[in-house]
């Protein structure tokens, strides 16, 4: 289940509004998004997978989060740490295609 908005790392691109398939998030003007309707998440990791600036992070049971926070995740390094199994980082496939990255952020 979706379970933090880094405030520090987001710069409010609202891509992961867009990718989202259930519209969990609801983008705020000017500011950064926030997370809505955190029970209509399905876990599917798309949000932290296209974020750009690895800024969010979902907890890995369905059911609820873990009751984590931003500093223990930056201290633990759980930042973009899907992102990063899946290839789209350092090392693998550093982003997303540009003609994807420009339709996302409109
Ligand atoms: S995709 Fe990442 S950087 Fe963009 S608004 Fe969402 S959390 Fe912030
Ligand atoms: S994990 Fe999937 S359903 Fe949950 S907030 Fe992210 S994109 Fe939406």
């Amino acid at each position: 289940m979706i379970e933090v908005i880094s405030a520090a790392r987001c710069t409010g691109c609202n891509i992961c509004v867009q990718v989202c398939p259930t519209n969990v998030f609801a983008a705020v003007k000017g500011g950064i998004p926030v997370i809505a309707r955190q029970d209509d998440c399905q876990t599917c990791y798309m949000c932290e997978v296209w974020c750009p600036d690895d800024a969010l992070y979902v907890a890995p049971n369905a059911d609820g989060t873990e009751g984590i926070t931003e500093p223990e995740l930056e201290a633990q390094g759980r930042f973009g740490s899907y992102r990063r199994s899946v290839g789209w980082a350092k090392g693998g496939r550093v982003a997303p295609a540009p003609q994807i990255m420009s339709r996302l952020r409109g």
